[in-house]
């Protein structure tokens, strides 16, 4: 007997969420295609009216479940009853059948305390000493939720999930993982798997996770980010200066499309401050960490060879609606 934990993203506005429940299967394989539809009751994730509340589920990426006995993570699209991708289904429109594109995503995010409703390392009154000293650091007095980012860590690595390493963030009870993948339909499926791995750790220590990007509101705290490290194999093998000037450019006149899928209330975090760009604005530069899109030193230092990072995603935006979009920019480009 396996147990299969079908995962998918309700329909919620404007900021998703994870969902999942489990199907026993006897004689399992343990690969994707052996993984039949599935379906839920969408009148009760805002994705289909309660008349006619089916929704499909689609098995679109598997891992085994490293800390449940005989299991597996079966990351799912949403399709309605006519057998169409849900309007919530982000998956589904991101063109990149081929692979081409790489994504790095910096997925940030607090630990939080959910009785006091402020992060871990935050008193019940009042605040903790001001940023500096979190940032990487290690010990008790700055570094605080570190046995549930170890879980999480080995739970992603034991998953086969492409993790390239975490860090403890500026603020306190803030932290990051980085999830690398060739395939932005991967990259999407990992880092949501990665999201839910987090959160059910979180249950067992009574911790929530909070994605908002700005969960302390316009004080001297940062944000939380997803940076959205790009390529394809035109970025990857340009060796010319002018092949990256004509992308950056690309994204200029599309500033909205693209805040429009990097998640809920950016306009708290991209103020211009705690290294960020000015939701109003656009800018790239090299090394330059208050551009809207970093130019990377390696990519310079490689002759224009290398990859992008876009810094406005934030922790809240769906991956899969960031790289459709960043795709969509990109191959505009002819
Ligand atoms: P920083 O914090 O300095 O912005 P990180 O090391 O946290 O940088 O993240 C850089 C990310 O860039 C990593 O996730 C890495 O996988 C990704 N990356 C590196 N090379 C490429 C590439 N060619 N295409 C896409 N992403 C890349
Ligand atoms: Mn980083
Ligand atoms: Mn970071
Ligand atoms: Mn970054």
């Amino acid at each position: 007997m396996a147990k299969l934990e079908y995962i998918w993203l309700d329909g919620y506005k404007p900021t998703q969420s994870l969902r999942s429940k489990t199907k026993i299967e006897g004689d399992f394989s343990g690969k994707l295609e052996d993984c039949p539809n599935w379906s839920f009751d969408g009148s009760s994730t805002e994705q289909a009216p309660g008349g006619s509340s089916d929704c499909v589920l689609k098995p679109v990426f598997i891992c085994p479940d490293p800390q449940r006995k005989d299991a597996y993570l079966v990351m799912c699209e949403v399709l309605d009853s006519k057998g169409q991708p849900h309007e919530s289904n982000g998956r589904a429109h991101i063109d990149d059948d081929d692979n081409d594109f790489w994504f790095g995503f910096e997925q940030e995010y607090f630990l939080w305390d959910p009785e006091t409703n402020k992060p871990l390392g935050f008193p019940a009154n009042g605040y903790p000493g001001p940023q500096g000293p979190y940032y990487c650091s290690v010990g008790a007095k700055n570094a605080f939720g570190r046995e549930i980012v170890e879980e999480h860590l080995d739970a992603c690595l034991d998953a086969g999930l492409n993790v390239e390493g975490i860090n403890a963030e500026v603020a306190a009870g803030q932290w990051e993982f980085q999830i690398f993948a060739k395939g932005a339909k991967e990259a999407g499926d990992q880092i949501w798997v990665a999201r839910y791995l987090l959160e059910r750790i979180g249950e067992k220590y009574g911790v929530s996770i909070n994605w908002h990007c700005k969960p302390l509101g316009q004080l001297d705290w940062n944000g939380s980010g997803m940076h959205a490290n790009f390529s394809n194999t035109t970025l990857r093998t340009a060796g010319d200066e002018n092949v990256y000037k004509k992308i950056l450019e690309a994204f200029r006149p599309v500033v909205a499309e693209h805040i429009a899928v990097y998640g809920a209330d950016n306009d708290q975090r991209l103020t211009g401050k705690h290294e960020t760009a000015s939701i109003h604005d656009y800018s790239y530069g090299v090394s330059d960490r208050g551009a809207s899109i970093r130019i990377p030193l390696y990519t310079v230092q490689k002759g224009w060879k290398g990859y992008l990072e876009d810094r406005r995603p934030n922790s809240a935006a769906d991956p899969y609606k960031v790289a459709a979009r960043i795709i969509k920019t990109v191959k505009s480009v002819k």
